[in-house]
């Protein structure tokens, strides 16, 4: 297959801009799908020439493509993949004598978690779940968690933040003209998990994640951490009034204390798993009474807003390309079907945009204006990125020893990861 031609990526950490909308929404949805519809993209997967960090082999086939050979390459499923897995539950189990608990499983309600407390409990294991409740949680979302837990009688470790707070911080992000307006969201989950595993001495985490079903997502769509937070709200936020009263930040030495210290080890069991998401979906449907909420992300209306409105429209970037593209790759839906769904509108609910409006204070006026201001990146803030650069050596190893996702060492301490 001849080499594609392509054409001058955008710059690396930028996602891809497209014109704001000139006459409202309606118009800016079609100009989306129409680019879908004209772009190059991977022989293989959906991934186009835009895609940040993105390369191409000369059958045409990306580099994320290629990264997900890796992985599948580095887990295998199967007999092999059981005995992985077998080896890590006996170890979690030994670790675990004499304590509560075995390991902590965030859940959100949503099919993967769900499916992890499950097996879970199968393997023998005692989980303690753990959810940060950003309040913004769907009740059908909240309903899937109490349902699978009273069953399975799994207790529950929940931090709820203080409204008022969290308001505040969502509308600092949206303020500042950052995409990353889920990340004291992504921030608060993993320092609730980690104060769950502290608070009963447990050392284990399981993450429901799989690269075969959910794909990976391009380098620098999205940024996270503590020090981000701290100074986005300081800036735009009313940090004075509450200074992260309830919002558990993840600050550098939180972190530390966690991973070094606790040795907290984070475990991703889908990846040595054939994991079709479909059949996992009937299962928890028929034997536990949990109840799909309509798409990917959907579980929580913040979540739908960022992916299905405030990406989209402000910045131009249509998330769904990642878990199609994964789909695509691994054989699960044909890539004519996947460009063809990335045509299709996005799931947006007008009442969902009035809810963050009316919630987070913005008048009409305001929030268009503050939508069609000049957009930010997280490198215009300050953020831990320069000290875990520094600091790369280090998080090798503790990658290596489990302590930190490979993806973290790769992505946050290397200088052009992101
Ligand atoms: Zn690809």
């Amino acid at each position: 297959m001849p080499a594609l031609t392509l054409a001058p990526a955008q710059p690396a950490t930028t996602p891809r801009p497209l014109p704001l909308p000139a006459g409202g929404h309606a118009d800016f949805f079609e100009r989306i799908q129409a680019y879908n519809r004209e772009v190059g993209r991977c022989s293989r997967c959906l991934f186009d020439v835009n895609t940040p960090h993105i390369s191409f082999d000369d059958a045409g086939v990306c580099n994320y493509c290629h990264t997900c050979d890796q992985l599948e390459a580095d887990h295998p499923t199967g007999k092999e993949g059981e005995l992985i897995l077998e080896k890590q539950i006996d170890e979690i189990k030994k670790a675990g004598k004499g304590k509560d608990y075995d390991l902590v499983v965030g859940v959100s309600g949503g099919c993967d978690s769900s499916w992890l407390i499950v097996k879970a409990k199968e393997w023998g294991l005692r989980p303690l779940a753990a959810h940060f409740d950003n309040t913004w949680n769907t009740t059908t979302a909240t309903r899937n968690i109490h349902t699978v837990l009273e069953k399975l009688n799994v207790d529950l470790y929940t931090h709820v933040v203080d409204n008022e707070e969290f308001n505040d911080i969502t509308r600092a992000f949206i303020k500042a003209g950052v995409i990353d307006i889920e990340t004291p969201t992504d921030i608060a989950l993993a320092t609730t998990l980690y104060q769950a595993c502290a608070k009963h001495k447990i050392k284990y985490q399981f993450e429901g994640h799989s690269f075969r079903t959910e794909g990976i997502g391009p380098l620098g769509w999205f940024y996270i951490d503590g020090k981000y937070v701290d100074s986005v709200v300081r800036q735009y936020g009313n940090y004075r009034q509450h200074r992260f009263k309830t919002f558990p930040n993840l600050t550098f030495a939180r972190f530390m204390k966690y991973v070094v210290v606790d040795r907290v080890k984070k475990i991703r069991p889908l990846y040595w798993m054939d994991y079709h998401k479909e059949d996992a979906k009937q299962t928890l449907a028929d034997e536990y009474g949990w109840e799909w909420y309509g798409g990917h992300h959907l579980e929580n209306r913040f979540t739908t807003f960022l992916h299905s409105y405030y990406a989209p429209r402000r910045f131009g970037l249509d998330t769904r390309v990642v878990g199609y593209s994964a789909l695509t790759r691994s054989g699960q839906m044909q890539r004519d079907e996947g460009i063809r769904l990335l045509t299709e509108p996005f799931h947006f609910d007008d009442e969902i945009v009035g809810i963050v409006k009316t919630r987070l204070g913005f008048s009409d006026e305001e929030f268009e204006e503050t939508l069609r201001a000049p957009r930010a990146h997280w490198r215009d803030f300050k953020t831990y990125k320069p000290r875990f650069e520094r600091l790369r050596p280090m998080f090798r190893i503790m990658a290596q020893m489990q302590l930190v996702p490979m993806s973290f060492y790769l992505k946050y301490t290397s200088k052009d990861g992101i």
